[in-house]
């Protein structure tokens, strides 16, 4: 689901995908590469939920049979376990925006050369421009 909402800019971005709302911000909602890029995170979020969910279910059982009927088990359901590791782990940073920026360069709507450049400066990831730009043109 779209939504318009300056958010993002709060995290210096201009969209972000928080399963199951995908934020634009007012002046790219017409940005269709963009939108496109961020349904890549909001497909991958929903399809981490699934498994999640198996996860949740589980420690509210074992939870249960251990400590009772408690709250805190029910905690986990507020977890979305993709931004979690997102933000723990750069790696997967890197492969998650390198697949989500193919599809806005598929769909013209950033330059290779313009997607390593953020990719190298935005998110904190260290690595360089070449370097981003080779991850970007890989076979895949
Ligand atoms: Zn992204």
């Amino acid at each position: 689901m779209l939504v318009r909402s300056s958010l993002p800019r709060l995290f210096g971005a201009s969209a972000m995908a928080v399963w199951p709302l995908v934020l634009v911000a007012p002046e790219r909602r017409h940005d269709a590469a963009l939108i496109a890029h961020e349904r890549v995170h909001l497909q991958e979020q929903g399809d981490w939920l699934a498994g999640w969910a198996l996860v949740v279910c589980a420690a509210v059982g074992i939870g249960y049979l251990n400590h009772g009927a408690s709250p805190w088990w029910l905690l986990l359901v507020l977890v979305n376990p993709w931004w979690v590791v997102y933000l723990v782990w750069p790696s997967f940073r890197l492969r998650a925006e390198v697949r989500a920026y193919r599809v806005q360069i598929e769909q013209r709507g950033i330059t290779p050369a313009g997607a390593a450049l953020l990719i190298s400066e935005r998110y904190r990831l260290r690595i360089g421009y070449a370097q981003a730009l080779d991850l970007l043109m890989a076979e895949h």
